[in-house]
């Protein structure tokens, strides 16, 4: 039964796993602290999550709190393939739709006894704080991605500095506290031959109404990104609060945001040697073609190693095209080869037989592998990917580089593929760059432990909500 007396904060997340998953971490962190919880997305992603999770309809006990969860309808007709619409026309829909189901909601929840002390959302739905501010409430926003891509949109907003456009597409961009970025590694986002105009625009909205949150919380944490941490901190109210996953000051519980299920690949990574294999997953929207998975299959034949492969079905009504491994591929890898349509990533990453990550440098999967100690095989694709490569390599020397830029149109071979999982393996920086993760492993665990630099940030957040609520 959940106490009355709680402080109530309502998380309102954009529907998608790399939203879902930091913000519902966030979630379960602040509950533990004693606050009641209510995670929020669409109707559509929480039926996804009630089937991979176990999430039920009453609320959940965690350390000294509770979290629960709510879903709202998007607008859209179930049978209407949701990933078909013009992704402009979504956006706008979800706003419309959210701004009448959010406040409905809220004060509901105030009706039933538990009132909101203070909404947190993700980007994608800046909207969320106007809904805060007309209802009277304050609102935070979880940014989750890097302080440097936060940075760079910044910049990019405001005109601080030039960016590549169409006449120069091909300067580097120096931005404060930042090092030099080639033109490929800006957010792709900012460059003007991205494929994807529309998320620029979204992701842009994100700094229209940046003053109004009481705090910008980030999925990062100050000894990763530390002078620009403290730059940005100058302009606003950032609070560093990550890593957010495996966070030891959060209770153990088997509520979690996947939207799919699982499947088994930890009896099979038991059986493994340490430091063995090599665990490939671009995350959950990178849809490569099937010229690329081919040369990827034949990479990782090639080089001998062992590995478990992420292969994400793929819908066509999804406006994707159908992929498959080569012919015989399975047959030639046997042994070698696990392969998963979905994996439970933190337990892969925290497994001793897994040697490097070939990711595709979403900032989640980033965050994971530097904090689990992990090497990398940086394969960007698009978005803050490159830039996030950019970091994993040369800043802070955990990986190697695949490819560059918004790197959909182009074949990256099996030759370049096998070379680069040599590097990662056995190649003569393995050491150095295993000895790098494991320090920014050492540093992230610091920054979450009591009195760390993100439980100090998280704290205070929580004070700063309990203060307010009085
Ligand atoms: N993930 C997972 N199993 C998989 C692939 C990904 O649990 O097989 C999780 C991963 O741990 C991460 C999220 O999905 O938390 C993906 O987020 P990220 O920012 O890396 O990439 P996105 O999917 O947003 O491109």
């Amino acid at each position: 039964m959940v106490s009355k007396s709680l402080d109530h904060i309502f998380l309102v997340s954009f529907p998608a796993q790399g939203h879902v998953n930091p913000l519902l971490r966030l979630g379960k962190l602040l509950a533990s602290k004693g606050l009641l919880v209510t995670f929020s997305t669409t109707e559509a992603t929480g039926k996804q999550m009630r089937k991979a999770s176990d999430i039920t309809d009453e609320a959940t006990p965690l350390g000294d709190g509770f979290i629960r969860f709510e879903f709202f309808e998007d607008g859209w007709d179930e049978d209407e393939p949701r990933r078909q619409l013009d992704p402009d026309q979504y956006l706008l829909q979800l706003e419309l739709v959210g701004k009448q189901a959010i406040p409905r909601m809220i004060m509901k929840n105030a009706e039933q006894g538990r009132p909101v002390s203070c909404l947190i959302n993700n980007p994608f739905i800046p909207w969320v704080t106007d809904v805060a501010e007309s209802l009277g409430l304050p609102s935070a926003m979880l940014w989750v991605q890097s302080c440097s891509c936060f940075a760079a949109y910044y910049h990019y907003y405001h005109g601080t500095v030039p960016f590549p456009d169409k006449e120069h597409p091909d300067i580097d961009v120096q931005l404060p506290c930042m090092p030099l970025l080639k033109y490929d590694e800006v957010p792709s986002f900012l460059h003007p031959a991205t494929s994807y105009p529309f998320l620029t625009k979204a992701i842009l909205g994100q700094y229209k109404n940046l003053d109004k949150p009481i705090s910008i919380l980030m999925e990062t944490f100050e000894e990763l990104e530390s002078e620009l941490i403290k730059h940005m901190s100058e302009i606003f109210p950032i609070k560093t609060v990550g890593p957010l996953f495996r966070n030891p000051r959060a209770p153990k519980t088997t509520v979690h945001g996947d939207l799919l299920k699982a499947d088994d690949c930890i009896e099979w990574l038991d059986t493994k040697p340490p430091s063995s294999v090599v665990y490939v997953s671009f995350g959950s929207v990178v849809s490569l073609k099937q010229d690329q998975w081919n040369e990827i299959a034949y990479g990782l034949l090639n080089s001998g190693v062992s590995f478990l492969l992420v292969m994400k079905p793929r819908h066509k009504d999804a406006g994707h095209d159908l992929v498959v491994l080569p012919d015989g591929f399975l047959e030639k890898a046997g042994y070698n080869c696990k392969l998963v349509r979905w994996s439970p990533q933190e337990e892969v990453l925290a497994h001793p037989s897994v040697a490097c990550f070939v990711t595709h440098c979403g900032w989640n999967s980033s965050m994971e592998a530097l904090t689990s100690g992990i090497p990398v095989v940086a394969f960007p694709q698009w978005g803050d990917q490159v830039t996030n490569a950019k970091y994993l390599v040369d800043i802070f020397k955990v990986g190697v580089r695949l490819c560059r830029g918004e790197a959909e149109n182009e074949l990256i071979t099996r030759d370049e593929i096998e070379k680069c999982l040599l590097e990662a393996t056995v190649g003569p920086k393995v050491l150095e760059m295993k000895q790098n993760a494991l320090k920014w492993k050492k540093a992230a665990e610091a920054a979450v432990a009591e009195g760390g630099s993100s439980d100090r940030n998280v704290q205070s957040f929580v004070d700063a909500v309990k203060r307010i609520s009085i």
